[in-house]
């Protein structure tokens, strides 16, 4: 049975700051239905710490990152005196850091230890804002419930692990208090800790959100809900007050990145409702994603995502032949790598896979190019981007002459449709996709 209570997640700019952590913390304080809070890192510290793991820097170099995420602690904590249990849990989880941060080379295990400490140090200082405001406020460790294999770098959640984890340790303190734990981090089986990728927190909080079987999710970012294209590249972008989870998924999956790929998953497999909405402006309404599916048909929304990888894997000798495929697909699954766009030909097929920028694990690794080169003669092409048409029961046809004519002006690498009737997706130079984006947006969206 599902509870009444809500999980609410702030983002990296929504904890930024002292100012932006009290706007938050009212936000809660106005909402007796959040329980469970999950906030990320402040804004700026997990890149930090993701040039930290990178090894590129010197040690002076190390020191100027550990000195940029203590400033940034530092001026919050000038505006607060935290409790003597939070002091403590703080001092000691900034002393392991910055013992971390000293050492020149680190495991991959390592790597996930260092990037968690944004989430680990912010959640101590945003449990100290609530208290402030009269909120009875505990800070709880993610990693005590959301369990993960031991992918480090993205690990995959254990949701049987963690949903036992959750009835454990964390719904019993959920009837007291209001929890505030992190984002992006959980621990395998052996208690090490793990990170779920770039952008990771809306994630947990879908994930926590199924574990103690909530009722909804309110995703509080510095957009007022999800936008026909990116707010920042196109200023006429406009709000949608309601999508189903499949739109949201696909939204999501190729490139809105307001909310992490993953997000909707859980929630749409436990019927979760989703929130997204402005922690600068809360009244302002925001994007509701629900289980209805959308009586509104065609293209919803245009979105992007830089940093595709092309592999074309060519072999005439598998003219006729059979295996080809399934060889290919073997070989990035043992890699666990996961292929966005696939086309085919009889002795040729393309596939796109995401680079992402920043990201602590890179997508496509040199032993993996060498098993595919066994069989097969592989190209590679970078910068490139997927542009996705998104929206319910696409039908090129509706949409061609318009497409067409916006298209005519860019070298189209690629283009996929038909797997499903909520996307319609294709591959341009990076170089133009912005401008790609925006045509698009002004010829398909802004006119409807
Ligand atoms: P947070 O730190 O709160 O997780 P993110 O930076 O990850 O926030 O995501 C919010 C950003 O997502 C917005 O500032 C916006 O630029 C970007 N974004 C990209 N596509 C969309 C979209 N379709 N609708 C809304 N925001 C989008
Ligand atoms: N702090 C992590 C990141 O910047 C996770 C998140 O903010 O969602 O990727
Ligand atoms: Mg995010």
């Amino acid at each position: 049975m599902s509870s009444q209570y809500t999980v609410a997640k702030f983002g990296g700019t929504s904890v930024a700051n002292y100012p932006a952590m009290l706007r938050c913390a009212q936000i809660i304080h106005n909402d007796n239905q959040v329980r469970l809070v999950t906030v990320s890192a402040s804004a700026g510290v997990t890149n930090h710490l993701v040039t930290l793991t990178q090894q590129k820097a010197n040690e002076s170099q190390r020191l100027a990152l550990v000195e940029a995420v203590v400033a940034i602690q530092d001026a919050i904590l000038q505006q607060l005196t935290l409790d003597t249990d939070l002091a403590k849990g703080f001092e000691q989880t900034l002393d392991e850091f910055k013992s971390l941060a000293l050492l020149p080379a680190l495991s991959t295990q390592q790597c996930d230890e260092m990037l968690s400490f944004g989430e680990r140090l912010s959640s101590f200082l945003f449990t100290q804002v609530l208290r402030n405001l009269g909120v009875n406020a505990d800070r709880f460790d993610a990693r005590k419930v959301l369990k993960t294999d031991n992918r480090f770098g993205k690990a995959t959640p254990d949701i049987v692990a963690t949903a036992e984890a959750a009835q454990s340790h964390l719904i019993p303190l959920l009837e007291r208090k209001v929890i505030v734990t992190q984002g992006f981090i959980g621990s395998d089986p052996y208690g090490q800790t793990t990170t779920l990728g770039r952008g990771g927190s809306d994630y947990s909080a879908a994930l926590l959100a199924e574990a103690i079987k909530a009722q909804s999710i309110h995703i509080w970012t510095d957009v007022v809900g999800i936008f026909s294209t990116d707010p920042r590249l196109c200023s006429k972008a406009t709000p949608i007050a309601r999508l189903s989870f499949d739109e949201a998924a696909e939204m999501a999956t190729f490139g809105a990145k307001v909310l992490h790929p993953a997000t909707i998953l859980p929630a749409s497999r436990s019927g979760i409702a989703v929130f997204v909405g402005s922690s600068r402006d809360p009244q302002a309404g925001g994007t509701w994603i629900e289980r209805e599916k959308s009586n509104l048909q065609g293209i919803r929304a245009v979105t992007q995502r830089k940093n595709q990888i092309l592999l074309t894997l060519k072999s005439p000798e598998m003219l006729l032949a059979s295996g080809f495929l399934a060889r290919i697909f073997t070989i990035l699954s043992e890699y666990n790598i996961s292929v966005d766009l696939v086309t085919t030909s009889e002795i040729s097929v393309a596939i796109t896979l995401d680079n992402a920028q920043n990201s602590s694990r890179p997508e496509l690794d040199q032993a993996c190019l060498e098993q595919l080169s066994k069989f097969c003669h592989v190209t590679v092409e970078n910068n490139l981007t997927l542009v996705a048409l998104i929206g319910s029961q696409i039908q090129l046809k509706q949409h061609q002459m318009n497409l067409m004519q916006v298209l005519s002006d860019f070298n189209i690498r690629l283009i996929c449709h038909g797997a499903s009737k909520h996307n319609l997706c294709f591959l341009v130079e990076q170089s133009h996709s912005d401008h790609v984006v925006q045509s698009i947006h002004a010829q398909l969206l802004e006119s409807a």
